[in-house]
């Protein structure tokens, strides 16, 4: 078998030759998630930080080892990391890679992710869940698994069924009704968010999301995880639902798990899409990432200067509401050409409204104002 070796971050690792990425290849590995891995392992540092004691951390689906591998040597204060996969050429890679970083915390299991998770109950400080497709079958023994304190790190790349391309596999594999709008992939988001933080709920744990984003083909999410019935409760206060109209561009978020909903628009009478039950809560810790910016120059980051892009847009994005209007889709309503975002947003923080960017969209306009105010100063500029 013919062998590449890749570096990435201050490791590298040797994997199979392959022809295209491809969860077919013999040994996964995708080079566009670096960028993942790069803000997973500032992601891990902070944890670390903010826990001020050493952490243990469950990668369940380690492929190549090269995500337990770079949290080893590159996150300071981990003092163990179990890699483990279903496939035993996965392994035998993670196993050479490891020896040829000269790593000694590092453990490997040849298990299915479920398995170890249950099995390794109140272990780790950190799980990660990076899969094929949707996680949605791994939440439940992560949730049984994580204690008080503890962080899990989830990928999704089934960002179609999140997004609603089609509406039964988000029903399916998340229990909830996908809202195809401009901003779907935030819904898709916001729907993860829900699901996961309903599971964990079961085992009277909730979930406080301290950061999450939606790059390429996949969405990441980062959890701190706490403990106890009466804060769960509280913490499930922040599901509900979102109505849209396609029509005019009105939406609201209305909470609440089982609230009354609007069937028309109020402003046009159009009939109203509707998406949920999603996590209309907080969804970017602006403390946490923040911490996480100010460590870059302390660690070495091949993707560095898209790191900090994406972290400043996500922390911008930290206290606005659910859901963000697309300038080009306004403007294409309005039937005029778009004037320059930075703008729109500048007249309505004149105005006293909150306006950002948002990582989602290049067009995308993040505000507390209401459409009919945006349509007057789009239409001004
Ligand atoms: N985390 C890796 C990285 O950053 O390069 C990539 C992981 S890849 C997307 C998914 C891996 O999960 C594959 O190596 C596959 O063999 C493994 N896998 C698939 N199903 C599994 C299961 N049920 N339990 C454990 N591993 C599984």
């Amino acid at each position: 078998m013919k062998e590449i070796e890749i570096e990435e971050g201050q490791i590298k690792i040797i994997i199979p030759t392959f022809e295209k990425v491809s969860a077919r290849a013999p040994v996964f590995y995708n080079p566009v998630m670096e960028l993942n891995r790069d803000i997973s392992v500032l992601a891990l540092q902070q944890f670390r930080k903010e826990r001020d004691a050493d952490i243990k951390v469950c990668d369940a689906f380690g492929g190549s080892g090269i995500r337990g591998i770079r949290y080893s040597q590159e996150v300071d204060g981990v003092s163990e990391v179990l890699v483990n996969d279903i496939s035993s050429l996965a392994l035998e890679f993670a196993e050479k890679n490891r020896q040829l970083n000269g790593v000694d915390n590092m453990e490997l299991s040849h298990d299915d992710a479920n398995l170890v998770m249950r099995n390794n109950r109140g272990k780790f400080d950190v799980i990660d869940i990076d899969p094929f497709g949707t996680p949605s079958y791994f939440i439940e023994s992560a949730a049984n698994s994580l204690k008080a304190d503890s962080m899990l790190c989830v990928t999704a790349t089934d960002t179609s069924a999140l997004c609603g391309t089609y509406k039964e596999p988000c029903i399916r594999k998340y229990n909830s009704l996908p809202l195809k709008t401009e901003y779907c992939h935030e819904n898709g988001i916001r729907i993860l968010i829900s699901f996961v933080a309903r599971t964990f709920a079961k085992y009277k744990k909730m979930v406080d999301v301290k950061l999450s984003h939606s790059s390429e083909h996949y969405m990441r999410i980062y959890f701190k995880i706490d403990k106890g019935a009466a804060k769960t409760d509280k913490s499930l206060e922040n599901l509900g639902f979102i109505i849209h109209c396609r029509k005019c561009l009105f939406r609201d978020s209305v909470p609440g798990i089982a609230p009354s909903l609007l069937e028309e628009c109020p402003l046009c009478g159009e009939k109203l899409l509707r998406g949920g039950p999603m996590w209309l809560g907080k969804i970017q810790d602006h403390s946490f990432i923040n911490s996480m910016l100010e460590m870059i120059s302390e660690k070495s980051l091949n993707q560095e200067k898209k790191v900090i892009k994406l972290l400043n847009l996500c922390m911008e994005e930290y206290d606005a509401p659910p859901g963000f209007y697309d300038l080009h889709v306004i403007t294409k309503k309005l039937k005029i050409s778009s004037p320059p975002l930075m703008d729109v947003l500048n007249d309505l923080k004149r105005e006293g409204y909150s306006a950002y960017r948002t990582h989602y969209r290049p067009t995308g306009i993040k505000t507390d104002a209401p459409l009919s105010k945006i349509e007057k100063i789009v239409l001004s500029l």
